[in-house]
């Protein structure tokens, strides 16, 4: 198949640059394209991901390794890429270290956590979405919240450059309520705000607050602005983009995308 494809684009490419004089040539296999070619001579396909989320993104304590639905996302492009899905090498990165890695080009993609926003794909490459979560807040269980009205007048922790600021924005808008925002540079310090009384929610997607969950806090069942994860690229790097998104299509047609979710226990 894989030849089929590579055997056509090249007869595809002859057409084009025979008749159109620069006419841009079809970029429809891995083979060949720039960047791709570029991952190809590295030997290695360069991914940021989280370390912090379970199921997603995780680092196992146990075993040191990191592991999750997004890793084994990863590990299909390297393979489609390079033939190898060990071919790869993982960095942890941040929602605020995550964008900056891409643009100078420290990292080949990013698959941690990233929702596609209209403002970000002006940046940035983005696959058709892999999953879609929703904004969450974690509360102290003593403090006998039960829903995002009880927070009217409370102050609520969250992550610079996150989507979750926007979302509680809107929806205290809908609901009549005001709330107050403390920004911080990473998921532990909300987390420890949250524990010292500094703030009285901790606010991002629900699955990253999986990972801070413990027996004295809660998630309340309310969900804000579904939030869409892509696979994303530097902007300049189009082959890479079509490559990783014609393949999250066949795993979403083939099931493969399904069976990671069941795999990893993800509702
Ligand atoms: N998914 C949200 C975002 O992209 C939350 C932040 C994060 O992924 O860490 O803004």
């Amino acid at each position: 198949m894989k030849k089929f494809v590579l055997v056509l684009s090249l007869v595809l490419m002859t057409a084009f640059t025979g008749c159109s004089g620069g006419g841009t040539a079809p970029t429809a296999s891995t083979e060949a394209t720039p960047n791709i070619q570029k991952i190809k001579d590295k030997g290695v396909l360069k991914v940021g991901v989280k370390v912090d989320v379970p199921k997603f993104g995780y680092k196992n304590p146990e075993t040191q390794v990191i592991e999750g639905m997004e890793i084994d996302i990863a590990k299909a492009i390297a393979k489609e890429i390079l033939g190898d899905e060990n071919k790869i090498e993982f960095q942890a990165v941040t929602a605020k270290t995550r964008g900056p890695l891409l643009d100078s080009g420290e990292l080949d993609l990013v698959i941690a956590t990233f929702t596609i926003t209209e403002e970000r794909k002006e940046s940035y490459n983005f696959s058709q979405p892999y999953f879609v979560d929703g904004v969450a807040l974690l509360v102290k269980k003593d403090k006998g919240f039960t829903s995002y009205k009880d927070l009217d007048g409370k102050a609520i922790g969250v992550a610079q450059s996150a989507t979750s600021k926007k979302a509680l924005e809107e929806a205290a808008v809908e609901q009549g309520i005001s709330v107050k925002f403390s920004e911080y540079a990473s998921y532990p310090e909300i987390k420890a705000a949250l524990e010292s009384g500094r703030v009285d929610a901790f606010s991002v997607d629900a699955a990253i607050l999986n990972g801070y969950l413990d027996e004295n806090s809660e998630i309340l069942a309310d969900r804000f602005s579904p939030q869409e994860y892509g696979v994303a690229s530097k902007k300049s790097n189009t082959d890479l983009a079509k490559v990783v998104d014609d393949l999250i299509s066949e795993m979403k047609s083939n099931g493969e995308l399904d069976s990671l979710i069941e795999k990893w226990g993800i509702k």
